[in-house]
């Protein structure tokens, strides 16, 4: 299988993605995450990329569809893989369809949230900056307070998860992002997810979307 998972910052994508990928056996390709590895390296692609992160913009779509274009041409995606984060424009997805080709994308899952859901959900966001392990204040807190219950690494604040910065990337998502849900209907791809419940209730409406039905 071949899924993008889509929807605004904050609805849970990179934990439904990490989920279907580990069960399935298949490599998430999370462009966030490869993203932020490249900033604290201080890679080229980091140097480019950071500023724009920062202030909750995109990142060129050029960078972004050629480092998605290097990892599709690994052989461990052959069996299949989860895109966490990518496309988020028009112009990547129109890049993906043409990278695909023949072995195009199998499931679109949207995840739904609501505005003010979504503004609680960013904002009480901890992670671990070793092992990436996410925690909520509020939800999902750490055994001890601050600290990693993997690794016992001090936990940290996205800087793009800041209260300014949140509102600048949802105005991104509404403006660049949203319209894909339009874009992947129309090919019959889409599947739309209500995602406020529990991770596992939602977990359970992505795999029975993923399993409804086999596009070649
Ligand atoms: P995420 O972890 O998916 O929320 O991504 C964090 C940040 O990385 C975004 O706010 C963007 O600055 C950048 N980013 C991740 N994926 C993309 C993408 N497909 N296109 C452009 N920028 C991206």
């Amino acid at each position: 299988m071949r899924v993008i998972f889509l929807g605004a910052p904050g609805v849970g994508k990179g934990t439904q993605a990490q989920r279907l990928a580990a069960q399935e056996k298949i490599p998430q390709i999370s462009t966030g995450d490869i993203l932020r590895e490249a900033v604290k390296r201080g890679t080229p692609l980091g140097l480019k990329a950071k500023g724009f992160m920062d202030a909750g913009k995109l990142v060129p779509d050029d960078v972004v569809i050629g480092l998605v274009d290097e990892k599709l041409k690994q052989p461990e995606v052959a069996a299949g893989y989860v895109l966490d984060g990518f496309p988020r424009t028009v112009a990547q997805a129109e890049a993906l369809d043409r990278l695909l080709q023949d072995r195009g994308i199998t499931h679109v899952i949207n995840l739904d949230v609501p505005r003010d859901e979504i503004v609680r959900r960013l904002s009480g966001r901890r992670s671990c900056p070793k092992c990436q392990r996410v925690y909520h204040m509020d939800s999902a807190p750490p055994a001890r307070e601050g600290r990693c219950d993997n690794c016992g690494e001090s936990l940290q604040q996205r800087v793009d998860d800041k209260p300014e910065t949140i509102e600048s990337r949802l105005a991104v998502y509404d403006r660049q992002t949203r319209p894909l849900i339009e874009y992947y209907d129309k090919k019959g791809l889409l599947h739309n997810l209500d995602a406020t419940g529990s991770i596992e209730r939602v977990y359970a409406n992505v795999l029975a979307a993923v399993h409804s039905q086999r596009h070649v």
